[in-house]
């Protein structure tokens, strides 16, 4: 069969079986689909020859490039010995060590790792667990949690009973648990009306409203810190987090930390508590734990809360929680391999360092005529382009701009995904200062030829 057939052939069988997600399948079936069948570096390419540049880090995973030789090596090792052994039970030699190293490098005082397989079963254990640490201990009543509006911690129930983005999570309101929503840190769009700093935390001054009046029935408080990611590239205002922490303590209430987004570098720090200097009762990780390669996610945890769980076993204190994949041993070395790169090439000080020109860009772009508001750390941000600066009136959602401006990049050779109009930059972290740049050149110019014409 030549290429040409083949490709024919993929294109038409992609269209025939795979439902994409978040994809609006009529579109899809309408376009002609990119498949991807190689990846190099901070590239990819297509089945027809065509190179891209990986301006989504293949949806926020991936670290230090495709196809890194110390990963390959690290998986090929992993699968000649064992492909896969329960943790149900059994121990395995990967997913211990790789404990061991997160406890050593995530906040002091998270001691305890719980597996799972992706960034929404690492919430769903954080809420279970901060469910049944509360009774474990006797304490009936916290049978809520508060999360934040704009906020999204994965798709399934639990972790969409703690979200916050409507156009995602309303349709199965019926089928989810209650939670109280405080307002989310968008200073751009203040649900509040106040401008920051005066508004002195109006945002912390609601969810501390909340907490007094319903603070018995929260089990925990859920957030990202920092950055509320699928929401729109929120970047909260330094202060927000450690507010939250202080608030949590007082009205004797977890935080869960979800750092699925966030974590591993994405801000400048491993983790982006550090920046505030909080230790979560809970911390969420998994999209970059593996450097981009495999599923994996991880809950830590505190003795305080571990302890809570140990008795007898008729006493029913145990998690009974558990995936079939949890502490798969090829992506747990996957992980080792990719915290050895984290050391070996400095890969947060290569971040600090591209942010800075990432900062500047995002300072540039501001100017333009329909950029609203540009926002992001380390090296992740959003560009949010709206119909009229003046008003901040947004584009109606028929006009579909940011996908326009994401598609003119792709023409431009770099493939970017938008959330609504906020156009997201987020390459893996070992991205060359060269790719950086030609990558926020492409950006900014598919920004002004559709939002301009020019
Ligand atoms: N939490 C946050 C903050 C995320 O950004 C995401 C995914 O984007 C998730 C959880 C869900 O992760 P996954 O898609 O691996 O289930």
């Amino acid at each position: 069969m030549g290429i040409i057939e083949r490709n024919r052939r993929l294109i038409e069988a992609d269209q025939k079986y795979i439902w994409h997600p978040f994809t609006q399948m009529k579109e899809w079936l309408e376009g002609e689909p990119l498949i991807i069948e190689e990846g190099r570096d901070c590239f990819l390419r297509d089945i027809k020859g065509r190179w891209y540049l990986d301006g989504v880090s293949s949806l926020w995973v991936n670290i230090h490039g495709h196809r890194k030789r110390e990963i390959d090596e690290a998986i090929i090792r992993q699968v000649e010995r064992l492909g896969h052994s329960t943790l149900l039970g059994l121990g395995n030699l990967p997913s211990t060590e790789l404990a061991e190293r997160l406890v050593s490098i995530t906040p002091e005082g998270l001691t305890r790792v719980f597996y799972s397989d992706n960034g929404s079963t690492a919430v769903e254990v954080a809420l279970k667990m901060a469910y049944q640490y509360w009774k474990n201990k006797g304490i009936e009543g916290k049978n809520s949690f508060l999360a934040l509006r704009n906020a999204y911690h994965g798709d399934t129930l639990g972790a969409v009973s703690v979200g916050g983005i409507d156009l995602f999570h309303e349709i199965y309101r019926p089928l989810l648990f209650e939670t109280y929503k405080a307002p989310s840190p968008y200073c751009y769009r203040c649900e509040l009306g106040l401008n920051h700093p005066d508004c002195r935390f109006g945002c912390l001054q609601k969810m501390e409203e909340i907490l007094r009046n319903h603070g018995e029935e929260i089990a925990a408080i859920v957030l990202e810190p920092l950055v509320q990611g699928a929401g729109g590239m929120i970047v909260s205002p330094p202060g927000y987090l450690r507010g939250v922490k202080e608030l949590a303590e007082r009205y004797e209430t977890l935080l869960i930390a979800d750092e699925v987004a966030v974590g591993f570098g994405r801000t400048g720090r491993m983790f982006a508590c550090e920046h505030e200097e909080v230790v979560p009762d809970f911390l969420c990780l998994s999209k970059g734990i593996t450097g981009g390669y495999l599923p994996l996610a991880a809950t830590l945890t505190t003795e305080e809360v571990f302890s809570a769980f140990l008795g007898e076993y008729a006493e029913f204190r145990t998690f009974f929680h558990g995936h079939s994949y949890t502490g798969n041993p090829i992506a747990s070395a996957a992980a080792i391999a990719s915290l050895d790169l984290f050391e070996k090439e400095d890969i947060l000080e290569g971040v600090r360092e591209k942010a800075g020109i990432f900062s500047e860009w995002l300072e540039e772009v501001n100017g333009l005529v329909h950029v609203g508001d540009s926002r992001g750390i380390g090296l992740m941000g959003g560009v949010e382009l709206v119909l009229d600066r003046e008003t901040k009136r947004p584009y109606p959602v028929e006009s579909r701009t940011g996908y326009r401006v994401c598609m003119k990049a792709r023409e431009r050779g770099l493939i970017i995904r938008p959330l609504g109009d906020v156009i997201v930059i987020m390459p893996p972290l070992a991205i060359s200062r060269e790719n950086l740049s030609r990558m926020l050149e492409i950006i900014r110019e598919a920004i002004m030829a559709v939002t301009e014409g020019r």
